[in-house]
C-alpha cells in the first residue's frame, strides 16, 4: 500500500491555515497527512489589532473550530528547530517536546514589528506582536486618557497611520504624535494623502516628519537630531523581523531571514520547503513582494494547489501576483483605498469615507470566510495576478 505524504505545516496565521485548509480539500484523494503547528490555539487577526488598541474586543477563533471537518491535525506548539536531512522539526508543546517528520514542510510563520534597532525600544515602547502586548497597550491607554496624557507613534506606515488614528478616534482625551521619517502613506497618489492628511488634522493628530528615531527612553522619544519628544506611552510600528529558525536551520534565506524561493515558491537550497507570507522572499518580474495579507493569501493559496498537483505528477506554472490595492483605516468611522499597479504604485483612483470603510471591513473579514469557503471549494485568494507585470515564464515540475 502507498504511504501516506506527510505535510507539516508551520504557523497557522493567515497564509498557513488557508494553505493546509485548501491542501487538505485538494489533495484528499492522493493521501496525504497535513498537521499544523501554531503556538497558540486561537488564531490572530492580525489585520485588526489596532482595533484591540483602540479599546476593541475582538472575536475568538479557535484554530480547531476553523479546521474542523478538513482532517487536518493541530498540534499546539512552537517549532524549535528544522533537521532538513532527517526531515524532522522539533516542537516545543505546553505538554513536553515533539518531533514531526515530513516529507514536504510549509513553512509559514511570519514576522513581527522588529524593536530591536533602535536603542531602547525593546524596552520602553509596546507593540501589536501579539494580542496580549496590545490589549496591556489599550488598558495604559484606557488609564492615560482619564488624566489626559501622550502617546507617540512611531512609524509613519500602514500599521502606524492606522494605530495613531484609531488611538486617537477613541481616545479624543490623549493627544497623539505620529512620529515618522518618511512621509506617512508614501505609496498613496496626492489627493489620497491629502485625504489621509485632513483625517490626521480632524483627530488632533501631530506630526513630526522627517527625522529618524535615535532613542526610545522611558518618557519619550529622542530624534536624531537632539530633540525630545515627550510622551507618557509609546507604540513602536516599523521594522519588520523574522525568527531565525530556517536561517538556523541552514536553508537558504535573504539578509533578513526571509526564505529564499524559486519561482513555485520553494525552497532554492531544500525544495522539499515551500516558504508563504511575510517569512518568504518571493519575487515577481517587477520586483521583490513585501509582507502583507493581500500577498501573502495568493502565496499560500498557490502552494496548496502546487502541492496537491505535484502529488499527481502534474506540471505547476510559476506563482504571478500584483498588488491591487492599499486598505487604510482611518478610525472607525473613515478609510483611504488606493488602487495601485502590480508593483504597488498608485493609481488615480482611491475610495475615501463611507465607501472605504465598508470596502476595508469586507476586506479584513475576508480571510475567515474564505477559510470556511475553502473546506468546500477553491476560492481565488488573488485579487490580481499582475498582468502583464507578471509575465508568464516557463512552466516546471
Ligand atoms: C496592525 C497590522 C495591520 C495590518 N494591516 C494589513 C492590511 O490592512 N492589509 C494587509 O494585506 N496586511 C496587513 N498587515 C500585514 C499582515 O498582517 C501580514 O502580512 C500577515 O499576517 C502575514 O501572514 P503570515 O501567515 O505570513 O503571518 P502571520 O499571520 O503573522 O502568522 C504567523 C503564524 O506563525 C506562528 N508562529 C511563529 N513562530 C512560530 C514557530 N516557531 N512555530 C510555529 N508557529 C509559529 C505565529 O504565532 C502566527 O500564528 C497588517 C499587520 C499588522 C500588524
Amino acid at each position: 500500500m502507498k504511504s501516506e505524504h506527510r505535510i507539516v505545516v508551520l504557523g497557522a496565521g493567515y497564509t498557513g491555515l488557508l494553505c493546509a485548509i485548501r491542501l487538505a480539500r485538494r489533495a484528499r484523494r492522493t493521501g496525504v497527512r497535513v498537521t499544523l503547528v501554531n503556538p497558540s490555539p486561537r488564531f490572530t487577526e492580525r489585520l485588526r489589532m489596532h482595533q484591540i488598541v483602540g479599546g476593541q474586543e475582538l472575536a475568538d477563533h479557535r484554530i480547531s473550530d476553523l479546521i474542523d471537518g478538513t482532517g487536518v491535525v493541530f498540534v499546539r506548539g512552537t517549532a524549535t528547530a528544522i533537521d532538513t536531512e532527517s526531515r524532522t522539526v522539533a516542537v516545543d508543546a505546553p505538554d513536553g517536546p515533539a518531533e514531526l517528520t515530513y516529507d514536504s514542510l510549509v513553512y509559514a510563520i511570519g514576522s513581527s514589528t522588529d524593536t530591536s534597532t533602535v536603542p531602547g525600544a525593546d524596552e520602553n515602547a509596546s507593540t501589536l506582536n501579539s494580542p496580549r502586548a496590545a490589549r496591556d497597550f489599550a488598558e495604559r491607554l484606557a488609564e492615560l486618557a482619564v488624566a489626559g496624557g501622550t502617546v507617540n507613534v512611531c512609524g509613519g506606515g500602514l500599521t502606524g497611520v492606522e494605530a495613531a488614528t484609531e488611538i486617537a478616534e477613541s481616545h479624543p482625551g490623549l493627544r497623539v504624535t505620529l512620529i515618522s521619517r518618511g512621509e506617512p502613506g508614501p505609496l498613496m497618489n496626492a489627493k489620497a494623502r491629502a485625504h489621509l492628511y485632513a483625517a490626521f488634522d480632524r483627530l488632533g493628530i501631530t506630526l513630526r516628519v522627517g527625522s529618524a528615531i535615535s532613542k526610545v527612553l522611558p518618557d519619550g522619544v529622542e530624534l536624531a537630531d537632539g530633540t525630545l519628544v515627550p510622551a507618557d506611552a509609546c507604540l513602536w510600528t516599523t521594522g519588520v523581523r523574522v525568527p531565525a529558525l530556517a536561517a538556523d536551520a541552514g536553508i537558504a534565506v535573504d539578509e533578513r531571514g526571509l526564505i529564499l524561493v524559486d519561482a513555485t515558491l520553494r525552497s532554492t537550497s531544500h525544495p522539499q520547503i515551500h516558504a508563504i507570507g511575510d517569512a518568504a522572499a518571493v519575487r515577481q518580474a517587477w520586483g521583490q513582494v513585501h509582507g502583507t495579507c493581500q500577498s501573502g493569501l495568493p502565496t499560500a493559496a498557490y502552494t496548496a494547489d502546487a502541492l496537491a498537483r505535484r502529488l499527481r505528477g502534474k506540471s505547476v506554472k510559476p506563482f504571478r501576483f500584483g498588488y491591487f490595492h492599499q486598505p487604510v483605516s482611518l478610525g472607525r468611522r473613515d478609510a483611504v483605498i488606493q488602487f495601485t499597479h502590480a508593483d504597488d504604485t498608485p493609481r488615480r483612483w482611491f475610495l475615501s469615507g463611507r465607501a472605504a470603510v465598508t470596502y476595508k471591513e469586507t476586506i479584513s473579514g475576508s480571510p475567515l470566510k474564505m477559510y470556511r469557503l475553502s473546506k468546500r471549494v477553491s476560492v481565488s485568494a488573488s485579487l490580481s495576478k499582475g498582468g502583464r507585470a507578471t509575465r508568464p515564464e516557463r512552466t516546471t515540475r
